[in-house]
Parts: structure tokens; C-alpha cells; sequence
């Protein structure tokens, strides 16, 4: 993950100045962690500010916005920690923690008795909703608060969406072992290595006929077809049944006839008793079946013998399968294979390490030698087929790639779908590769050829399943709300009565009675906000700072730095104004005359019914009044003037 260079918001503060009397100068400014340590390092202060920054609102006025700065000990208090009781004897709670308002971060937790098992910990990456966020991982509050009863954390695949929180996730609800097969196991020890000051992961392999018992529940597991090996089903066997859910998977069928292997994977469920149904939405406005992977290939294939020049192929590195085959068939060909891009490097290293294929030695050769074999002898792997901005790809399509330059004749396949929200930076990333005479084939333009395929099951698959594992209760999740809605309502004809089915919500607490009858979805709720993981931090309560980055993108910031004279109340000189993003000083001087004149307004009303000298025995409310009437004139002021919303710190020195 690349750090970003940038200063936070809330590191704004100034410095402390001792006076020739040696007392401190009040320095008020809040959303300053300095600041606050101020106030406990003088030890006088009774009050310190409760906010420091304004915004015009609609309403009128210049609104105090509260403060961003958290305390680490408060921030992932729960309000319902007490008033959440634990499942009742024979109670099966289900708490979908991640995943149902949203693809990805995925994470659920059953709670049996005494026993907590978690299923997968997943991330996604930041959105414009979470702008400079590294990435955001399921909120853990609940789990975190019953620690001592979590058995295991077990993980149905090695997609990020599924285990790119594992390390953080484990380390906040008390590292309890960890069960997956083996290429997720290695793939969650690859993310694991990224955080060195982490306790080791307490890993174990499985495989998809063990049989484990986590505290007093009995778990077992099945093979399902994803785009990446080792994917495997969950039961967890009740008194009432099995809860079943299949992690991410498709069928492997071709025209709807399912594979004899997968029939036979599924066979378990034809004699059982399935309790409850917990399944994959993504794909479920779909119709039909899935295309399947053997069609991709076979197109990927006609397309290596078709084309003369050299051929990169971008694709997502987590499909694993997929560049598995394409490494395999490329080296049958004699050709040769290069990897570009860190995540297709990593993915290929851990699929060699799990012995999913051995390529001869010499086969994968470095980017730097790729211009050493005639051009239809050579095959490169890249990341980047969303345009992202710093993957490979997009630096080719840029000419920013160090190591790397197209020629005319090359083809370019995209063998991916774009990522709803990426269709902009793909057209862009198009627009440069065509300028530098390539040719390109993309998920959309192939006819015949197929060159890539979905991971998750459409609508038939899905059906499939439901009749196969013919639950009696049924919880939709991954997908957003009208996913999950689409997803009840296609269980429902299937034959599925409405009240044996739930819609949740991230947090939502989820009971079936002891005697297995009734699904209840309780009225409280476990804590659900995203955990923003941004640089160092991790906070569930960041959204001040998440707003202030919006509105400063926004609209930009306004700084006022007044010095008032706290034994008459009025401004010592004239305040020093600061801008970003917001107007360009040196061009608006006459907008600047008028604001130095509200300050000065501004400082000297508030003061006037103020006995003098201000702010006598430390007493820090003339100078929050001072700043709060400031902050709302002018607010209000600049946005009179030019209709933008920035966000406005007034900063009151006393002197
Ligand atoms: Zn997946
Ligand atoms: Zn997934």
C-alpha cells in the first residue's frame, strides 16, 4: 500500500509562545491534538474549545461542526454494549458484521451458547464516500467486546473482499486460530507479512472433508468453483440443523448441465437437514447461468494461436485460476511468460508455492528481457485492466512505465469486466493505448472469443443452490440492500415463505428459537460503522475527518488568525488570512478588505459586554465566544460573496 503524503487536517495547530509574564498565551484551536495536550499539560484550563471550524449552512448560519479529534480510550465505545444480552440457551444468533449494504468486507459471526465462529474478514478499498482512506475493514466492536468466546475465524476463500482484514481484524478480537485450506492460508500469510508488528497469525489447513470442532460446535466444509483455487463452502452443524454457506462460488456447468464433480461436491445436502441458507448475492440481477471459465479459456486460447504480435493480457491477479491456465497454455505454446505489477507477481509466486502448477524453469522471464524474443514468443501478464492510475497498464498507456514501452502491433486484452464507478479511468486508459497504435480487445467487443467470465453465480446458479441445499431458513448477504431484496424475493418463488427469510443489515443481530421454528431479527443492533484504516489509525468514529476532506475537496479551507488585546478586548493588528482551495488571495483583495472588517466587528461585539482584562485565571469562554461568533460571520460573509461552503478555522490569540 503506498503512503500518501499529505497533512491532515486535524494536525493544524500553533505554536505555544510564552510571554515576558510567563503566562501562555491562549492558543485556541480545536481539532488540534496539540492543542488539547496543551490543556492537560498547563493543568489550568478548565475548558478548552469544543469545536474550531465553521461552515455556512442553509440554516442561516455559520455552524460549528464539531470536533474530529477522538479519544482513543471512547472511540470504540458501544452505547448498546449493555443492553445487547447474550443468546438465550439454545438461541442461534446470526450477526452479518460486513458485506450486506455493500460488495465487500465481508465478515458474519454465529453465536452459539458460548462459542463465537466468525466467517471471513474482508476489505474493500476507499470511495469517494471515504476519500484518503487506505481501506476499510468490518466494525469489530461487537466481536471485540466478547472476545473470550470466539473459537475461530475461518475463511471461505483468498479474495480481498474475504481476508484483506484478517490481520487487523485478528488482532482486535484476540488472535483466535484461523482455519482455511492451503492457497488461502498462503495468500493470508502474504498480507500477514505486511504487518510485521502483528502477533503471528495462528494458522491451520484444512481441506474440504475435514471435520473440526471449534469449543462445543462441529464444522465441516465443501468444495465450490470461484475464480480462485481452495474456495470452499461451510456447515455448521446445530441440534437443528446445518448452516450452510457457500462463500463465493459459481457452478461448473456448461449450458446449464452441472459438472458430475460438482453434483458430487454438492450431493451432502440431497440427505441433510439444512437449518439455514446464509448466500452470495453479487450476480443476482443476472439472468441465466454463469459463462463458464472453460469458455474463457478456450477463447483466451484461439486468440494466443490467432494473433501474430506480442499479446498482454490485463487481468485481475486475483483470478487465479484463470492466469494459472494462461501461464500453462502460453508455455505449451513455447512461449515465453513476463509478470508486470506487484499483485500478479505475488499471486503467481503463491499459486507456484501451492503446487498449482510448476512452470520449466526459464518460462517466466524478467520484463527487462522481454524485447530479447520475437514478439509472438512472448506473453505478459499485467494488473491494471481497471485503469487504475498507478498499475501497469495505465503507466504503459501513459508512457510512464519504466521498464516497459508498447509497440505498434502489440494486442491488448482486457480479460476483465470494469468495475461499476471505473468506466471513466478504463476509457481514458483505452484512449492513451490506442494512441500508441495497439490493438485492443475487451470484455465488450468479444464476439466469438471469450476472454472473461464472472466468478459469481447469475440467477440459475443461484437457484440451483437454494434447490439443492433447500434451507428452511434463508439470509441473503454480499450485495448491497436492493441485491439482497432481489435475492429474497427470487427465494420466495422458489416456494420460500416471507417469514422464514431475512434482509439484513451490517450489525443486524439475527436469532432462531431454540426448537428451530422461528428467524427473529432483534431491535438492537451491534456497532456497524466501517473502521477507516488510514495510515496508522483505525477508527469507526472518523467521519468529522472524513467530511472535513470532502468539503475542503470541496470547497477549501480559510484560515483567520487573530491577536486580541486581552486587556481592552479589541484586535492588537490586523488578522493574517490563510486560503487553500478555497479563492485566490492575491486576486481578491477587495474580498479580504470587507472580511478584515467583519473580524474586526466581529472580535469587538463579542467582547464588549466582556469585563476586562479578557480571560483572567485561565478561563477559556471568552475566547471560545470570541471564536464561535467569528467563525459565524464570517462564514457567512464569504459565502454572500461567493456562493462556496469552505470550511473556516478562526484561531484567537490573547496577547
Ligand atoms: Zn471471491
Ligand atoms: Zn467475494
Amino acid at each position: 500500500m503506498t503512503k500518501k503524503n499529505r497533512m491532515p487536517f486535524s494536525a493544524f495547530t500553533i505554536e505555544e509562545k510564552k510571554t515576558a509574564q510567563g503566562t501562555t498565551p491562549h492558543t485556541s484551536v480545536g481539532n488540534s491534538p496539540v492543542s488539547r495536550q496543551t490543556k492537560h499539560r498547563t493543568g489550568d484550563r478548565k475548558k478548552t474549545a469544543k469545536s474550531s471550524t465553521y461552515q455556512y449552512s442553509k440554516f442561516g448560519k455559520g455552524r460549528s461542526r464539531g470536533s474530529s479529534a477522538y479519544s482513543p480510550k471512547t472511540q470504540y465505545k458501544n452505547p448498546n454494549e449493555k443492553v445487547i444480552p447474550p443468546p438465550e440457551e439454545g438461541v442461534i444468533r446470526i450477526i452479518p458484521l460486513g458485506g450486506v449494504e455493500e460488495i465487500g468486507k465481508n465478515m458474519t459471526a454465529i453465536e452459539i451458547g458460548d462459542d463465537i465462529i466468525v466467517i471471513d474478514a474482508g476489505m474493500h478499498f476507499s470511495t469517494e464516500e471515504t476519500p484518503g482512506v487506505d481501506y476499510v475493514i468490518p466494525n469489530t466492536t461487537y466481536l471485540e467486546e466478547r472476545k473470550d468466546k470466539i473459537r475461530a475465524l475461518i475463511i471461505t476463500h483468498g479474495h480481498l473482499d474475504h481476508i484483506g482484514g484478517v490481520p487487523l481484524v485478528l488482532s482486535r478480537i484476540g488472535n483466535p486460530p484461523v482455519y482455511s485450506r492451503n492457497l488461502s492460508i498462503l495468500m493470508m500469510r502474504k498480507r500477514q507479512a505486511e504487518f510485521p508488528q502483528l502477533p503471528a497469525m495462528k494458522e491451520n489447513i484444512v481441506e474440504k472433508d475435514s471435520v473440526i470442532t471449534c469449543g462445543k460446535i462441529k464444522i465441516r466444509f465443501f468444495g465450490v468453483t470461484h475464480t480462485i483455487p481452495d474456495s470452499m463452502g461451510i456447515i455448521i452443524e446445530t441440534k437443528n440443523g446445518w448452516i450452510v454457506t457457500p462463500g463465493d462460488y459459481k457452478l461448473d456447468q456448461v449450458d446449464g448441465i452441472v459438472s458430475e464433480a460438482e453434483e458430487k461436491e454438492y450431493s451432502i445436502f440431497d440427505k441433510a437437514k439444512v437449518l439455514l441458507l446464509l448466500t452470495d448475492s453479487t450476480n443476482i440481477e443476472n439472468e441465466g447461468f454463469s459463462l463458464p471459465e472453460e469458455k474463457v479459456y478456450r477463447g483466451l486460447e484461439n486468440l494466443l494461436r490467432k494473433i501474430q504480435g506480442r499479446v498482454i493480457i490485463a487481468a485481475f491477479a486475483s483470478h487465479i485460476t484463470r492466469l494459472a491456465h494462461i501461464v500453462k497454455f502460453a508455455e505449451s505454446m513455447g512461449k515465453k511468460i513476463v509478470l508486470d505489477g506487484r499483485s500478479m507477481k505475488t499471486n503467481i509466486e503463491v499459486a507456484i508455492e501451492a503446487k498449482l502448477f510448476e512452470p520449466k524453469k526459464g518460462t517466466i522471464i524478467p520484463i527487462e528481457e522481454a524485447n530479447d524474443y520475437p514478439p509472438n514468443k512472448v506473453v505478459i501478464l499485467m494488473t491494471g485492466a481497471q485503469g487504475e492510475e498507478f498499475a501497469s497498464l495505465n503507466r504503459a498507456a501513459n508512457k510512464t512505465h519504466t521498464k516497459f514501452a508498447l509497440h505498434k502491433g502489440d494486442t491488448i486484452i482486457l480479460s476483465a469486466s470494469i468495475v461499476p464507478g471505473n468506466e471513466l479511468q478504463v476509457q481514458k486508459m483505452k484512449d492513451g493505448l490506442t494512441r500508441q497504435g495497439v490493438r485492443i480487445i475487451s470484455f465488450r467487443t468479444s464476439g466469438e472469443d471469450f476472454v472473461h467470465a464472472t466468478g459469481h453465480g447469475n440467477q440459475e446458479d443461484i437457484k440451483w443452490l437454494h434447490r439443492k441445499t433447500h434451507p428452511k431458513f434463508f439470509i441473503p448477504i454480499h450485495g448491497w440492500h436492493s441485491m439482497l431484496v432481489r435475492h429474497k424475493e427470487l427465494a420466495m418463488e422458489l416456494g420460500q415463505s416471507e417469514d422464514k427469510i431475512i434482509v439484513p443489515d451490517n450489525g443486524s443481530i439475527i436469532e432462531i428459537s431454540p426448537d428451530g421454528e422461528k428467524m427473529i431479527l432483534r431491535k438492537e443492533k451491534a456497532p456497524s460503522g466501517a473502521m477507516m484504516v488510514d495510515g496508522v489509525s483505525i477508527s469507526d468514529t472518523q467521519d468529522v475527518v472524513i467530511k472535513d476532506r470532502m468539503m475542503l475537496a470541496q470547497d477549501g479551507m480559510f484560515v483567520i488568525i487573530a491577536l486580541v488585546d486581552q486587556k481592552t478586548g479589541k484586535l492588537k493588528k490586523s488578522p493574517d488570512l490563510i486560503s487553500r482551495g478555497f479563492v485566490y488571495l492575491k486576486e481578491n483583495q477587495e474580498l479580504l478588505r470587507q472580511v478584515r472588517i467583519i473580524i474586526k466587528k466581529s472580535v469587538e461585539d463579542a467582547t464588549t459586554r466582556m469585563p476586562m482584562p479578557l480571560n483572567q485565571n485561565g478561563n477559556m469562554a471568552d475566547f471560545d465566544h470570541i471564536k464561535a461568533s467569528l467563525g459565524e460571520s464570517v462564514s457567512k460573509f464569504l459565502y454572500q460573496k461567493t456562493a462556496k461552503r469552505p470550511l473556516v478555522i478562526p484561531v484567537v490569540l490573547g496577547v
